[in-house]
């Protein structure tokens, strides 16, 4: 500051002392006054250098200048870099909570106060069939042309969820979205969508499976009643009073048969995995199966040709219970399905390295095959009736597939109309070793055996 002062005075008496050297008093004055001049011009061309740098300001690209107009600058120049900090925090905060939202399992979509897209994430993409990139800054509306959705977006209520078919939804493929709308800033919509395929489908599949319990236990609950009644009002001869409580005990064990099966399922579904440390002989199921399918098949007077050949010394690792009671269910629904004079045939072998199969074959009526997918699906019966006939309770093969997927393997059906069936329960090798064979040669006794349900 001082130094511009006496440039600006040095200027002025130089002028002076000019102008007096060169005409007198009066050049004196003109000196004085160009003196004034000079350094004004000197101080506006400093000045315009610095305006020049400001109308782009680049703070690596300083105007090399000092004093008054230096300050000014460096003072600026430290405001600016300052403010492109916060503006660089900002930025790179923004971009993470981008990335944040982008890989949200949710679809995101912001819209404009004209309901244009002006940002949405890949799962909203997905959910809508967008482009993130193409469809910026078009109608919402113009691309997603779904009634369902439509009547969404111009109700345009913010209250609640609203579950619509995805635009791309199929009756072979059904997807469900939860959509929500909120607003916010001036006129702008949040728009939030949410896959519910797989919550809807389980809530359809509890709806379906509370109200077929209801009707499995309702029926023989009926039958009953009405035999209760019978007995209660009429005064009936004892042969016939002994025939209607054998059929009220035929009602009452299907009831409890139905209870032991829900019961097993949900005990597969709520325990923990079967460990490898249970170790049973697999003739040991066999031989178990074998009781029960000679038992069986005398309660439905059928003569069938039964063959159960010596299982293979080898012992099954998991719940016994379990692998007995998916065994002695494939072989159940072997003997009830079966009609006289046929064969059912239990056989247990590898039959690809690492693929161990327990299974049973029958030369049924066999299953067509639009109804195999659907066979482990609770109370999926081909035939109602014959299932009832025979005391099925439709969750026989469920509880197979859960409890082969419970020992890592899976439920193989191979079936012929007309020609049999074929179920098996295929193991990993890993759930299957040689038995161990005691000092004296004969195989050790079974560790464990009781069945499930
Ligand atoms: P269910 O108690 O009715 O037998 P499952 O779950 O065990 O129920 O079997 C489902 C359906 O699969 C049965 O109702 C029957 O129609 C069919 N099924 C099962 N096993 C056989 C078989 N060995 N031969 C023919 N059909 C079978």
């Amino acid at each position: 500051m001082t130094a511009r002062v006496f440039l600006f005075l040095f200027l002025c008496v130089a002028g002076a002392l000019a102008g007096a050297f060169l005409a007198g008093d009066r050049g004196a004055a003109a000196g004085l006054g160009l003196g004034a001049l000079g350094w004004f011009v000197f101080e506006s061309w400093r000045g315009l250098r610095v305006l020049r740098w400001l109308r782009a300001p680049d703070t690596r690209a300083l105007p090399r200048i000092g004093g008054l107009w230096g300050e000014a600058v460096d003072r600026m120049r430290r405001a600016l870099a300052s403010r492109e900090k916060q503006h660089q925090e900002a930025e790179r905060r923004l971009e993470a909570f981008l990335e944040a939202i982008r890989g949200s399992p949710n679809g995101v979509v912001l819209l404009d106060a004209q309901g244009r897209i002006e940002w949405v994430n890949d799962t909203a993409a997905g959910h809508f069939g967008l482009d993130p990139q193409r469809d910026q800054f078009q109608h919402l509306t113009n691309l997603v042309r779904d009634p369902a959705f439509n009547a969404f977006y111009q109700g345009r209520s913010y209250l609640h969820d609203v579950i619509v078919p995805a635009p791309a939804s199929s009756p072979a493929r059904p997807v469900k979205l939860s959509l929500r709308l909120h607003p916010y800033g001036e006129g702008r919509l949040l728009l939030l969508s949410r896959d519910v395929t797989a919550v809807e489908q389980a809530e359809i599949m509890r709806r379906d499976f509370v109200a077929n319990v209801s009707h499995e236990i309702r029926t023989p609950l009926t039958v009953l009643a009405g035999f209760v009644e019978t007995l209660q009002s009429l005064d009936l001869p004892k042969e016939e009073r002994d025939r209607y409580l054998q059929m009220m005990g035929q009602q009452a064990q299907r009831m409890q048969m139905l209870v032991n099966d829900l019961l097993t399922l949900s005990r597969l579904e709520g325990s923990p995995l079967p460990n490898q440390g249970e170790w049973t002989p697999l003739s040991a199921f066999v031989m178990q199966s074998q009781q029960e399918a000679q038992a069986l098949a005398k309660a439905l007077g059928k003569k069938l040709d039964l063959r159960f050949p010596a299982a293979p010394s080898v012992a099954l690792g998991g719940a016994a219970g379990e692998l007995q009671s998916a065994l002695s269910n494939m072989v159940s629904n072997a003997v009830r399905y079966t009609p006289g004079g046929g064969v059912v045939e239990v056989r247990a072998g590898e039959v690809t390295p690492g693929r161990f199969e327990l299974a049973v074959r029958d030369t049924g009526p066999g299953i067509a095959p639009e109804h195999l997918p659907r066979l482990t699906e609770r109370f999926y019966r081909v035939d109602r009736s014959r299932s009832r006939e025979t005391g099925g309770t439709g969750l026989g093969l469920a509880i197979v597939k859960h409890v082969a997927q419970r020992h890592g393997g899976e439920l193989r059906v191979e079936s012929t109309p007309g020609t049999g069936s074929t179920f098996a329960l295929v193991l990993p090798a890993a759930r299957v070793r040689p038995l161990a064979v005691t000092p004296g040669g004969e195989p050790a006794p079974p560790a464990t055996g009781s069945a499930a349900g």
